[in-house]
């Protein structure tokens, strides 16, 4: 089947070289759409075909399946625009690196993101996670967001609720964030050294070193998911390619070979083991394809 060329089609891409945690089989089909209506009429294109979409930024906080996906994979995760600034505000495409825009706004002087330097995903992935790290988070930030959902392209305002720990109403496959507009502040002099406290925070206490989909679990009320993972003994609990960070125990990383149902297997081997022995539940911050 011809495709348009603003598709940017390939096929048979192992969704291993497309996420972070380097395990997956191969996807039918990936598009890597190179404008807002290029995107649209992709989402459009699998409708009509019938085919099962997923939607990836930099797919870092992804577990791919060992048996790939049988149809089509859009991959946001490269700007379309430079970020437009008014005043303390700025507008980013969803595609651009969040470490990148976080750097940037610290350098005009803005303060608001300098926590999220460092989280390896897209602005459009991090509103879709309302990602966070060091007591910043997204919902703090976004102000108005461009979807793209149930057919339509509109700019909305985001009200208290849209956003939650991990999680937000503008996440495919309720919608595709396309533009994130974050109202920020002028930097108090004090940006620059938190952004650099963060990112050293980050080298010390994370296995950057291997792959890995940042924290495995979400943070339990009450408890931090490495602190009750250690507590059981489980640092460095290995299955197959798969380890529970001797570094961090919240991160599993793939020290060589790891497919899916190895990780999948240590998930709940995690998940069994804390439970008997604390009473909590984890459950999984990583999303699935
Ligand atoms: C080493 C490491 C450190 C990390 N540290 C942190 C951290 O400190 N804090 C934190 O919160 N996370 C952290 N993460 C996890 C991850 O980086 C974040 O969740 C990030 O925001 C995901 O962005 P992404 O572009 O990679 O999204 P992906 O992983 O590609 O996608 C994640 C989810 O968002 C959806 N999505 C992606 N783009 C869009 C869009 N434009 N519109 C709608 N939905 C979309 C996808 O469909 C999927 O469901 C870390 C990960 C790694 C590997």
């Amino acid at each position: 089947m011809e495709l348009p060329e603003s598709f940017g089609a390939e096929r048979n891409i192992p969704l291993s070289e497309l996420t972070s945690f380097r395990v997956g089989g191969a996807a039918r089909l990936v598009l890597r759409p190179n404008s807002y209506e290029a995107i649209r009429d992709a989402v459009e294109f699998a409708a009509r075909r019938n085919l099962p979409l997923a939607l990836l930024g930099k797919g870092t906080n992804i577990l791919a399946s060992d048996h790939g996906f049988d149809g089509c994979v859009i991959r946001f995760d490269t700007p379309l625009h430079d970020p437009i600034y008014h005043g303390t505000t700025v507008i980013a495409c969803c595609g651009t690196s969040m470490t990148a825009l976080s750097r940037e706004t610290v350098k005009r002087g803005l303060m608001g993101m300098e926590c999220l330097c460092g989280i390896p995903g897209t602005v459009g992935g991090a509103c879709a996670m309302n990602a966070g790290a060091y007591g910043g988070e997204i919902r703090q930030i976004l102000k108005r967001i461009r979807v793209l959902r149930n057919g339509r392209d509109e700019w909305v305002s985001v009200s208290d609720g849209d956003l939650g720990y991990r999680k937000s109403v503008f996440s495919f496959p309720n919608a595709i964030a396309l533009e994130a507009e974050f109202e920020l502040k002028e930097d108090d002099g004090t940006a620059a050294e938190t952004m650099q406290r963060c990112m050293e925070k980050r080298r010390e206490k994370q296995p950057l070193d291997l792959p890995s989909a940042g924290s495995t679990f979400k943070r339990p009320e009450g408890h931090f998911a490495g602190a009750l993972i250690d507590q059981c003994g489980l640092k460095g609990y290995t299955i197959g390619g798969a380890q529970v960070s001797e570094k961090h125990a919240g991160f599993i990383v793939n020290i060589g070979g790891a497919t899916e149902s190895d990780i999948s297997s240590l998930i709940e081997h995690v998940q069994r083991t804390v439970m008997e022995r604390t009473g909590v539940m984890l459950e999984p911050e990583i999303k699935r394809i």
